[in-house]
């Protein structure tokens, strides 16, 4: 992703190393930058206790070592913009490894200030016992135009890991809950300049689609996940997701003994999420947008598989496989 509020914040701290100075969104953050807990969050609505847990089934565990290797091959696949020929592997490396699932690829062109560009959104879809689905996304585009960035968690690190939680799912016979859709979406980055019209390009395209054909009212929720592989795991609470899908999120952590990496920091985020929600989707985006001491790897050439750490991968990925177990006791 490449705006929010803490952007802005960083770039008038860094006026001339970030090229980023138009975001229009609220930093919830104090002033002095330590880490605050508004009241609003305290405002819980979790599943009921008695409705837990939905299933008989152990809590969701990846493959980490398994996550941290796909992104591994990912990044040395190099800059995977839009065009680049490490975006066409990429696009390859999915297919391959998708091959034997329920596998939907969303191609479209978008106009984009660099022309119509070919652009592709992969689906791979994990049926489940009830009625209803559950997106896990990422996006899988790096920076457009840069070829000294490698993207390791921006996003080689949710590339991976949504390669991970198919792993998992294709394992999972009869799964009880709901159907997993998992999303890697396309032509995340901006072109130009980051703005509503020059960004999410795959996001915006998919989410009309299933506003069209009805797919979106049948989504219970959409978990995105992008960022995630920093060793040092924070999870900002944003304030641009769905405030009950984000407590249900944070009583899954809690389930799970990772509390500790959620939510210690309030963000607005501009991410893939945003036009799922404008069609009617509960959303959360799980991102961790201090990457490095004031967030220095983020678009930088130091975003390299150095920083980040499996466990991290682990803690997000079965947080989402776990958000997705208890949605169906959300009533
Ligand atoms: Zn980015």
């Amino acid at each position: 992703m490449i705006r929010s509020g803490r952007a802005f914040i960083l770039c008038f701290m860094f006026l001339g190393l970030c090229g980023c100075t138009q975001s229009k969104s609220a930093d919830a953050s104090d002033a002095s930058g330590a880490a605050t807990k508004p009241a609003a969050l305290t405002n819980s609505a979790p599943v009921p206790s008695e409705n837990l847990p939905p299933d008989s089934s152990p809590p969701p565990h990846i493959d980490a070592a398994k996550a941290m290797q796909y992104v591994r091959q990912v990044v040395s696949f190099g800059p995977r913009y839009l065009g680049s020929p490490g975006h066409k592997k990429t696009e390859e490396f999915l297919r391959a490894h998708l091959r034997g699932d329920d596998l939907q690829e969303d191609a479209f062109s978008a106009a984009t200030p660099a022309g119509n560009l070919p652009m592709v959104n992969f689906i791979a879809k994990f049926p489940g016992s009830e009625n209803g689905i559950v997106v896990l996304a990422g996006h899988y585009d790096t920076l457009y135009g840069r070829n000294d960035f490698v993207g390791a968690n921006d996003a080689a690190s949710d590339t991976g890991l949504l390669l991970a939680i198919a792993d998992y799912l294709r394992a999972q016979k009869k799964r009880q809950g709901y159907s997993i859709w998992l999303v890697w979406l396309d032509g995340e980055e901006a072109i130009k300049q980051w703005s509503d019209a020059d960004s999410v390009y795959g996001a915006k395209h998919l989410a009309t689609k299933w506003q069209k054909d009805g797919t979106a009212k049948n989504i219970k929720a959409l978990l995105l996940a992008d960022m995630i592989g920093d060793a040092d795991l924070d999870i900002d609470r944003d304030q641009n997701s769905t405030p009950w899908l984000e407590d249900v999120v944070q009583q899954a952590a809690t389930r799970l003994g990772y509390q500790s990496h959620f939510f210690q920091r309030l963000n607005a985020v501009e991410d893939d999420h945003l036009p799922f929600a404008r069609a009617g989707v509960p959303v959360a985006d799980l991102i961790d947008f201090t990457y490095g001491y004031n967030n220095v790897f983020w678009h930088s050439s130091q975003d390299t598989i150095d920083k980040l750490s499996p466990q991290s991968l682990q803690i997000v990925g079965d947080v989402m496989l776990e958000t997705a177990r208890l949605l169906p006791a959300h009533k």
